[in-house]
């Protein structure tokens, strides 16, 4: 029988994970505690890498017709509301934080890490000066289409509406038994060998960590067993500090009402609410189009969803709606010529992302990609590891080494 592993979470790093122990000859199976699957590459608006494993993989899925590169007019929306085209943003960018510019005045305000002006390494990677990057790609049907039609590649066995409650190693057998709850009143529990935890929250990574089981022979060692006490504590910390939550806003404008906007999409670096915009109907597959009207997705700052969750609105997502709808309102209205005279929404709604985004990752200077706990079969993979420009592209490379690495411990037993 091929070695089993379960895999806990099934969005890009879960999806990718999969594929990757699947190509190696093993048998993944997905869990996922959402209907669908997906998670956070639900609200992404696209992923580049400069990584060349990734890059390939990427037109495996091109191919597939799961993703297609986006070219559009991309730039950023400057601190008097000029657009700036991606292709005259100076070409130093690498590195170097927007919003720490001594001539934007924005640099006066406080922001966290990842609203520092390059909103997921968009400019870096649409400005021609760029020759690493690959394109941007975009999900052709969406976040969840994209992990749903990699698990399909690859006829792994997903189990959505499946939320993992707990992770059991037995120290004779070295085989875990996962038990996952599906809605029906017993939870399921299935046997595998070797388990690779791809959740967003890094604190289920640290308790599966202080849930094993104390008799398994690694436990024995006392530099193991502290060595494990701090990794659990750094994932928990991780959690409890260093995730931070944003809001997304899709408006629907009447359509063409917006044709005087010169960008389909564009960094605000300046702006404090709103860090990044785009057009949906410019995205290969058509984005999140509505068939009402023009719809426009926008992603809230990190320092304006923290303030907004610490004054405990009775709705946080209405409360996000109506502030951040009139700061799209002010962004568009720069560019018509009568101030005051931009068009309005037909609807507008706002999403909450809680752990929407790490600010300070696992392992600073992207050293690893993923932990790897090999005495016990178990890895841990996520964004939230290596962190970078690109939290999609992270998410990814953490997946696909992960899966490759369990593959290589298996074979090995
Ligand atoms: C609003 C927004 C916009 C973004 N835009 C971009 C972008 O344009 N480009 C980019 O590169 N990145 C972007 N990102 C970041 C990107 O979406 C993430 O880096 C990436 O999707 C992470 O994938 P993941 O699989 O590691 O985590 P997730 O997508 O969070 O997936 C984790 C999955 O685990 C499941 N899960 C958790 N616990 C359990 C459990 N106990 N049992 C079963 N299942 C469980 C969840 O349901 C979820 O589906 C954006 C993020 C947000 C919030």
């Amino acid at each position: 029988m091929l070695p089993r592993v379960a895999v806990i979470g099934g969005g890009l790093t879960g999806s990718l994970c999969a594929l990757s122990l699947v190509s190696r000859g093993l048998q993944p199976v997905v869990f996922d505690a959402g209907r669908g699957l997906g998670g956070r590459s639900t609200a992404a608006h696209f992923l580049t890498t400069a990584d060349p494993h990734l890059s390939a993989v990427l037109s495996t899925l091109a191919q597939n017709k799961l993703v297609a590169p986006w070219a559009g007019r991309f730039g950023i929306v400057g601190s008097r509301g000029g657009f700036l085209a991606a292709q005259h943003v100076a070409s130093g960018l690498g590195g170097r934080s927007l919003s720490s510019d001594p001539e934007d005045v924005s640099s006066t305000l406080p922001q966290a890490p990842i609203d520092e002006g390059d909103f997921c390494g968009f400019l870096a990677a649409s400005s021609p000066s760029n020759k690493a990057a690959s394109p941007l790609h975009c999900a052709v049907g969406g976040g969840r289409s994209l992990a749903e039609g990699i698990c399909e590649l690859g006829g792994i066995d997903v189990r959505s509406s499946s939320k993992v409650t707990s992770l059991q190693l037995d120290p004779a057998s070295s085989r875990w038994t996962v038990r996952a709850s599906s809605g029906s009143p017993a939870p399921e529990a299935l046997e595998f060998d070797a388990v690779v935890i791809a959740s967003h929250d890094p604190s289920f990574a640290a308790s599966a960590i202080a849930d094993l089981p104390a008799e398994h022979p690694s436990l024995a060692d006392d530099v193991v067993r502290s060595t494990l006490a701090d990794l659990a504590k750094a994932l928990r910390d991780l959690r409890e500090e260093a995730t931070s939550p944003v809001f997304t806003l899709k408006a629907v404008y009447p359509p063409n009402s917006l044709a005087a906007v010169p960008f389909d999409a564009a960094c605000l670096p300046t702006n404090p609410s709103i860090q990044f915009l785009a057009r949906e109907a410019s995205k290969p597959g058509g984005g999140a189009s509505s068939p009402d009207g023009d719809a426009w997705t926008a992603v809230s700052t990190s320092g304006f969803a923290s303030a907004l969750l610490a004054n405990s609105p009775s709705s946080p997502t209405d409360a996000a709606a109506a502030l951040l709808a009139p700061s799209l309102q002010s962004a568009f209205a720069a560019f018509y010529p009568v101030p005051g005279i931009a068009p309005a929404p037909l609807s507008v709604s706002a999403k909450r992302w809680g752990a929407g985004f790490t600010t300070k990752p696992l392992v600073p200077g992207g050293a690893e990609k993923f932990v790897g706990l090999q005495p016990f079969n178990l890895a841990i993979a996520g964004d939230f590891v290596a962190g970078g420009t690109c939290p999609g592209e992270a998410g990814a490379i953490s997946g696909l080494l992960a899966g490759e690495r369990v593959a290589t411990w298996l074979s090995a037993n």
